[in-house]
């Protein structure tokens, strides 16, 4: 029965508890009650029976005293005012029975003999022996039978009156309990409406509503509770699942090539661009090796941008060669992201590739352009500067003066222009990648002063301050570092036009020789000197706006110096002045 309670409804599963406790109650109470009742009966009717059989006998002693039957029989007929008198036996002294009731009974209806006396139920009868007492001498024994019928009525009537009641009280409680019941049901069952509403729906902005502070108001406290977080996190997945979508749009639409990859190589995505890109399709690339599209030489570059990203590196606009899927070369930029998970662990990375093919073309064509030029430049210059240092000559013999003025001039515009095209071709050769480096060891000082004798003679308005370091042997490309002071130095003069002092130094420290080129003049603001090494920078600013130049020596200066395993550096402030300085290893003096 209980098995079954656990599934019922919580109104029938309430109703049947009070109705149970009710009928148990009840019933308990009905027969503590009969029990009750049946001892207080017995003992009643003992009561009376042994009243009667005291009267009886004390009226019975005379008739024994004088022997007559007949006075007997006629006292014991007054037992025939109670009904439930079944026999009665007067014996005599001696034990005989003496006289019956009724008359017509026989002497075996009756105990042959007297017993012990009292009162005491027997086989559904209630018997007594009462002695018979004339001035305290036994004259002999009343024997007294009365049947329970009257109890048993009593207890059968009760029996049917507590049934009534029972009925009627189990009906009552039914109507009261199905009034109560909907106070403890009435809550729970609104909850579980609004459960069942929201899981059909999937509508979380529903709200149960609180009918109290009981433990069902705090069960719909919580459940409410539950439902704003379910709310928020089921709002928070609709958003991400929009941005999701609006990003997976945005990649399949984009026209760079979106590439997402784990940490081993494996791809996981690949857009339309890619496809296009690549020529092969996200079928055939999703799930695979990156190895399957790159060469060796690219499984290699992957694990470097893999390296250098978890040093904390960004890799953006990297521009390198590609091969397609029917082995058409392409130039790309590409930038490189971490993808994370959201415990923030690296899971993957994505890589964007913009293909730069047109752009990379323009540049090479550019800079044969550049090439072919300064190398055709390179030979008049050659000659013109041969032909002004005759004519230089003969001018210092004839000792004409506004000659001599005049040519040197001249020369030295022409070493300015020669410098300008060396410039030009060492880019061209770079951007190439035909720039060699030709490194012999060589003595620094001599350079130096040359390069510093090149420039006083070209330069007389700037006082120029050589620091001399001594002998000091360098292993590396003399014509190159010679371009590197050259270039320093010219834009020492350059950027100040109010010539000031500019000073030239080499100081040697543990192995290494420090060259370093201070100038006076307009100096750098810090925001400049993060972009100064770039190829084609130049500072823009009305100080240096009259300035010619194309923003390739100092991208020069430290290309060439970092092939030496070196790198520029400037210190700089502006209106104060800039220090140009770089290190080379020291291999003798
Ligand atoms: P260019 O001098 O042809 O413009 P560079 O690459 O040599 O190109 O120099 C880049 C920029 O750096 C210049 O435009 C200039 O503004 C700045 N710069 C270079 N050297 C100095 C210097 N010694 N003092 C101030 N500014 C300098």
């Amino acid at each position: 029965m209980f098995s079954n309670l656990k599934d019922t409804p919580i109104q029938r599963k309430l109703m049947s508890v009070m109705l149970l406790t009710s009928s148990f109650v009840l019933v308990l109470m009905c027969g503590a009650y009969l029990v009750f009742e049946y001892y207080s009966f017995k003992s009643n009717i003992k009561n009376d029976v042994s009243t009667l059989g005291i009267v009886i006998a004390a009226n019975s002693s005379a008739a024994l005293a004088f022997d007559s039957q007949q006075d007997a029989t006629e006292i014991l007929g007054a037992l025939k005012a109670n009904a439930h008198i079944v026999s009665a036996c007067l014996y005599d002294e001696s034990g005989r029975q003496f006289a019956r009731y009724p008359s017509t009974i026989s002497a075996q209806d009756v105990p042959g003999k007297p017993q012990k006396s009292g009162y005491r139920f027997e086989s559904g009868y209630l018997i007594g022996y009462q002695p018979v007492l004339q001035n305290n001498e036994r004259m002999g024994t009343l024997f007294i039978k009365c049947d329970l019928d009257a109890m048993n009525d009593q207890i059968l009537r009760f029996l049917l009156v507590g049934c009534v009641l029972i009925v009627i009280s189990l009906f009552a409680a039914y109507l009261v309990s199905q009034t109560l019941q909907r106070a403890i049901s009435a809550p729970i069952l609104a909850l579980e409406q609004t459960a069942n509403m929201i899981s059909k729906d999937q509508n979380y902005a529903i709200r149960a509503v609180k009918t109290g502070k009981d433990e069902i108001g705090s069960l719909t406290d919580a459940f409410n509770h539950m439902l704003s977080r379910l709310e928020k996190q089921n709002l928070e997945i609709m958003e991400s699942e929009e941005a999701s979508s609006k990003l997976a749009a945005i990649v399949e639409t984009s026209n760079d090539a979106i590439i997402g990859q784990t940490l081993d190589g494996v791809i996981t995505s690949w857009n339309k661009s890619a496809e296009r890109m690549f020529g092969y399709t996200a079928d055939e690339m999703i799930g695979q090796p990156i190895s399957k599209m790159a060469p060796a030489e690219r499984a290699d570059e992957n694990k470097g941008i893999l390296a250098r990203l978890s040093k904390g590196e960004r890799i953006e606009n990297f521009e390198t060669e590609r091969v397609d899927k029917y082995n058409k070369l392409f130039y790309v930029s590409i930038t490189v992201s971490i993808v994370r998970d959201s415990l923030g662990n690296t899971i993957g990375v994505s890589k964007i590739v913009r293909d730069i093919t047109e752009k990379k073309q323009e540049e090479i064509r550019k800079n044969d352009f550049i090439a072919i030029v300064s190398h055709e430049l390179k030979t008049p210059l050659t000659s013109i500067k041969a032909y002004l240092q005759l004519l230089l000559g003969i001018a210092k013999k004839e000792q004409a003066s506004f000659s001599i003025n005049a040519l040197s001039k001249a020369e030295g515009q022409v070493k300015k222009m020669t410098s300008m095209v060396q410039d030009f071709l060492s880019l061209a050769r770079l951007e190439g990648g035909n720039i060699q480096i030709n490194k012999v060891p060589f003595e620094l000082q001599l350079l130096m002063q040359e390069v510093v004798d090149e420039a006083m003679m070209l330069n007389t308005q700037h006082k120029l301050i050589y620091n001399n370091c001594g002998s000091i042997i360098v292993n590396g490309d003399r014509d190159k570092i010679g371009q590197v002071l050259i270039n320093l130095l010219s834009n020492a003069v350059k950027y100040d036009p109010d010539g000031g002092e500019i000073i030239v130094s080499c100081d040697q420290t543990d192995g290494k020789v420090r060259i370093s080129i201070t100038d006076h003049g307009v100096g750098i603001s810090e925001k400049d000197q993060a972009s100064l090494f770039d190829r084609f920078y130049r500072v823009r600013n009305e100080k240096v706006k009259t300035v010619s130049g194309f923003g390739i020596g100092l991208y020069l200066v430290a290309t060439i110096v970092g092939y030496h395993n070196s790198s520029i550096k400037v210190r700089s402030s502006e209106g104060a002045g800039s220090t140009f300085y770089f290190d080379l290893d020291v291999i003798g003096s």
